[in-house]
């Protein structure tokens, strides 16, 4: 950094939003020496730590035990009757939040960003302004302001539906809840709610959950979830709401009516662009998602302002936040170009049973590859065997017929996601068919599964065109 610049800016670089990415790029740009401000509105950590993956992960946890409880009598556990508190997981989940919140601020500050709690907004492109109206110049910006729920459509009674936020601060459990949506937080929520006993509908507007997952995952995911008694309607949208005491009735487009203590819309997030003054600061959005525009290396239209993760809405996923703004920060003050390499991201449902998936759909390979091979298996794992669960583990591998190369692995069942995490090295690695194959099983296990299929379930060959 040139000392004039020292001089002509209040600091080289002004993060606004502490989130995964934020806090990243901000510890990592202070470590390569620059002078870094960062401010968040709200409380530090961002999505992910207050009111997304961790809280939501510590929930899942907490409706586990429901299915933990049933399979212990098989194995000869006379388990009392078990009674849930919501407000104890209520009170232990804040604690464990306002931890984390704590340590995101003290390790910033441990790395020398100056953290505060404020809103900023661009005053222009070189300017921020603070809540309390100081303005701060500043050499790069990082816009890492993350999403916000989407409401929908103004039907009558929006006002009584909940989204993920409210849905981790309910004053108690729902003995009814209606969740409309069928993506990864519908879903999760619906698990969550019904292990902790909620009866549980979810209304969708398509013919079957988890747009965009693999179809042998979709209808096994929503067969297994309405094994546990979460009632599914698909081909219908919520059209209103009406309160009736503590309670409410949703009006479905098919002319049903669904009655609720809680109503929740999941129907996905949108980036949170608005009201930020990028008007002022001349930086573009994307037409195609509307995020902010942004080029391999998460630069804006505006040269010295960069944005990543959600509110560039490309991969809503912390990983992929962190990941970008880990190479922003290296690229811009580190003195070596880093791109994020968007390919197979792994991803994981919450649900009960947990979806892993890394890679391509078949749909996907049959689209880019002119041979397609399919290996599948769906089995009840062997501890179903004493403890009588229904439930099927799906296990699936989409390779390429001519490069012999795995393109995708689909799971669904007990730790798919940490299954998944694991499957993404080799098939990152472009691991063949054959590579699963040497690999020798560890029995027993549900995961050797993934290298004992030696029977193609299809071969899909592409016709030329004419
Ligand atoms: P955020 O973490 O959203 O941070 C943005 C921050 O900016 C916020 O703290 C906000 O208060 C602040 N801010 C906004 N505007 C301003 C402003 N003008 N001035 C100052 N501060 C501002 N991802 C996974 O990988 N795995 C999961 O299991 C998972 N589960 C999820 C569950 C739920 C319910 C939700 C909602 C999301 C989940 N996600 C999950 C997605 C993940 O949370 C996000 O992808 C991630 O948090 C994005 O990080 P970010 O830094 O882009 O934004
Ligand atoms: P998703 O995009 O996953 O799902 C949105 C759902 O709402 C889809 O089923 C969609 O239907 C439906 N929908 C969209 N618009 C409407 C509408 N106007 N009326 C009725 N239904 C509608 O979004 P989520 O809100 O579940 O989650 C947001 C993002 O957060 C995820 O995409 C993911 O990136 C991230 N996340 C990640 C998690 C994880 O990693 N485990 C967990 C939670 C969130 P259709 O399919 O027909 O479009």
């Amino acid at each position: 950094m040139a000392s004039s610049d020292r001089a002509d800016f209040d600091t080289d670089l002004f993060v606004i939003g502490g989130g995964s990415g934020g806090v990243r790029a901000a510890r990592i740009a202070a470590g390569h020496g620059a002078r870094v401000i960062l401010a968040e509105e709200y409380r530090m950590g961002g999505t992910c730590v207050i009111r997304g993956c961790v809280p939501k992960k510590l929930f899942a946890y907490a409706a586990h035990f429901r299915q933990d409880f049933a399979d212990a009598a098989g194995f000869g556990w006379s388990v009392p009757p078990a009674s849930f508190d919501w407000a104890t997981l209520i009170a232990n989940k804040d604690k464990e939040i306002a931890r984390l919140e704590a340590a995101y601020t003290a390790n910033a500050e441990t790395s020398g960003v100056q953290v505060i709690k404020s809103r900023a907004v661009f005053e222009d492109a070189r300017t921020l302004r603070l809540d309390d109206g100081r303005t701060v110049r500043a050499k790069y910006i990082l816009i890492a302001t993350g999403g916000a729920p989407n409401h929908g459509k103004a039907i009558p009674g929006i006002e009584h539906v909940i989204s993920s936020n409210e849905a981790f601060h309910l004053p108690e459990l729902p003995r009814r809840i209606l969740i409309q949506g069928g993506g990864y937080i519908a879903l999760e929520f619906a698990c969550i709610f019904a292990g902790l006993g909620s009866e549980v509908t979810v209304v969708y507007r398509g013919d079957n959950v988890l747009r965009g997952f693999d179809e042998d995952v979709r209808p096994h995911v929503r067969a297994e979830l309405e094994a546990e008694g979460i009632t599914i309607l698909t081909g219908c949208t919520v059209d209103g709401i009406e309160r009736h005491g503590a309670g409410f009735t949703s009006r479905l487009s098919d002319g049903s009516s669904i009655a609720s203590d809680q109503v929740m819309f999941a129907i996905g997030r949108h980036p949170n662009v608005a009201n930020l003054g990028l008007e002022k600061a001349g930086v573009a959005i994307n037409p195609n998602n509307g995020g902010i525009a942004v080029n391999e290396f998460s630069q804006s239209s505006v040269s010295h302002i960069y944005a990543v993760g959600d509110v560039t809405h490309r991969f809503n996923l912390t990983p992929v936040a962190i990941r970008e703004g880990h190479a922003f920060a290296d690229t811009v003050f580190g003195g070596r170009e880093v791109k994020v390499d968007h390919a197979d991201i792994p991803t994981a449902v919450f649900t009960q049973p947990q979806v892993g998936t890394v890679g391509l759909t078949e749909a996907q390979a049959r689209q880019r590859f002119a041979v397609v091979d399919v290996y599948k298996t769906s089995f009840r794992p062997l501890k179903a065997t004493l403890s009588g669960s229904r439930s099927r583990v799906l296990m699936k591998l989409v390779v390429d017929g001519a490069s012999d190369r795995v393109l995708g692995c689909h799971i669904v069942g007990p730790e798919a996601a940490e299954l998944v995490q694991v499957i993404a090295i080799a098939v990152r690695m472009k691991a063949t068919k054959a590579d699963f194959d040497a690999t020798m099983a560890l029995h027993p296990t549900s995961a050797e599964e993934l290298v004992t299929m030696r029977t193609r379930a299809a071969r899909h060959v592409r016709e030329a065109a004419e």
